[in-house]
């Protein structure tokens, strides 16, 4: 039973290591990207509770709400453009460059993620030209709870295994919609 044990440790340690990994990986090439064409940025993703965060459902999930995100930001005549979506480890990703002002995207950003019907699974970064992330104003609320989200994060309010099931529910909801 020891061995058994050591080697789901290792196991975590090495899921560990490949999501920072891939974290780097991200903040670099966001930092690439701004760095290259000198606009902002927008980073467009889930915050996927638990494991795995990769799914074709995810996928398809994701590829809807960003084709809304699109819409939203035609909406309000902002100019973008989108880079490739790729898929990582830590689930899909969409870089958007744009030149408008970094403060005004993140209002948008959060207007999104509080407006659209699955925002509150997303996690839109916005990123200056010097590859620096812009802090939300107002913190950010705990989808099952209410709660500050960083609190219920700290405390361990919830269990991952609570936190995918809302997340999956949510997901499957929309896509039938
Ligand atoms: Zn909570």
């Amino acid at each position: 039973m020891k061995i058994q044990g050591d080697k789901v440790l290792s196991n975590l340690d090495k899921i560990r290591l490949e999501i920072l990994d891939a974290k780097e990986k991200r903040w670099l090439k966001q930092k690439a990207l701004v760095s290259k064409s000198k606009l902002n940025l927008i980073s467009f993703k889930f915050n996927i509770p638990s494991w795995p965060k990769k799914s074709s459902t995810i996928n398809r999930t994701f590829k809807i709400a960003l084709r809304d995100f699109h819409l939203f930001l035609d909406k309000k005549r902002v100019n973008y453009k989108t880079e490739n979506s790729s898929d990582t480890l830590l689930g899909p990703e969409t870089f958007l460059l744009s030149s408008v002002d970094t403060q005004e995207l993140k209002n948008l950003a959060i207007d999104f993620e509080e407006t659209h019907h699955i925002g509150r699974l997303l996690d839109l970064d916005v990123i200056n030209t010097n590859g620096e992330a812009l802090e939300r104003k107002t913190k950010r609320q705990c989808y099952l709870c209410g709660e500050i989200a960083i609190t219920c994060m700290r405390n361990l309010t919830h269990s991952p295994e609570e936190l995918r099931e809302y997340f999956d529910h949510k997901i499957r909801e929309y896509l039938k919609s």
